[in-house]
């Protein structure tokens, strides 16, 4: 079987994923690790892991169907994962925009018979740094600017082995109509 490593997620604009790719560097000098490259920096929505490519078109019809409204983030904390060493950056604020998105999106893959990783408590990370070795608490202690992100649509993603880690190429976009506004 054809398969294809795939998953949705918000992708950052350009200043964003600079500003993160930048304290991705700043961190990983402080404490180690692997930096992610500014062109890679996302926020996972879903992962799909490996799906047969003839079966691509209906996630990309289940992307299509999952209606949400534009909402802003807040980029404004730090965390760690002790588990895998992930540092990421993520949100003090739960974005109820983001929040509803995310069930629309799993409604979608449910109702298509999709699968996906879907973690009960879904929390919204940005992966900085790999193999960072930090101490407890100490993550809390870094301050972040806080970066406005607003968030008016989402892709679906390739994921795939390259040279030094992994290269992602979207596959499709899937825009937030603004008349979902409440
Ligand atoms: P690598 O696995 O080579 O370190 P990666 O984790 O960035 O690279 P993928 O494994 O393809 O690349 O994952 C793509 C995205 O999906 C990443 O944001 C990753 O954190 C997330 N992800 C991967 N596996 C899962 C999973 N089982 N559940 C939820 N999210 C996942
Ligand atoms: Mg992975």
């Amino acid at each position: 079987m054809n398969t294809m490593r795939l998953f949705f997620a918000l992708w950052p604009p350009e200043d964003l994923s600079r500003a993160l790719a930048d304290g991705a560097e700043a961190l990983a000098r402080r404490f180690g690790g692997r930096p992610t490259r500014r062109e890679t920096i996302h926020l996972t929505l879903a992962f799909l892991g490996e799906v047969d490519a003839a079966c691509v078109s209906g996630v990309i019809d289940a992307g299509r169907r999952a209606y949400a409204a534009p909402f802003q983030l807040v980029v404004d904390r730090f965390g760690y994962w002790r588990h895998n060493d992930l540092l990421w950056a993520g949100c003090t604020e739960p974005a109820e925009g983001l929040r509803s998105l995310v069930m629309a999106l799993r409604r979608q893959l449910r109702a298509a018979s999709i699968a996906f990783d879907a973690a009960p408590r879904f929390v919204a990370h940005l992966t900085l740094v790999r193999k960072a070795r930090i101490v407890r608490g100490e993550v809390d202690m870094i301050s972040l600017e806080p970066l406005r992100w607003p968030c008016s649509g989402f892709v679906l993603v390739h994921s795939r082995p390259a040279a030094g880690g992994r290269e992602y190429a979207v596959l499709e976009s899937f825009p937030l109509p603004a008349a979902a506004r409440c």
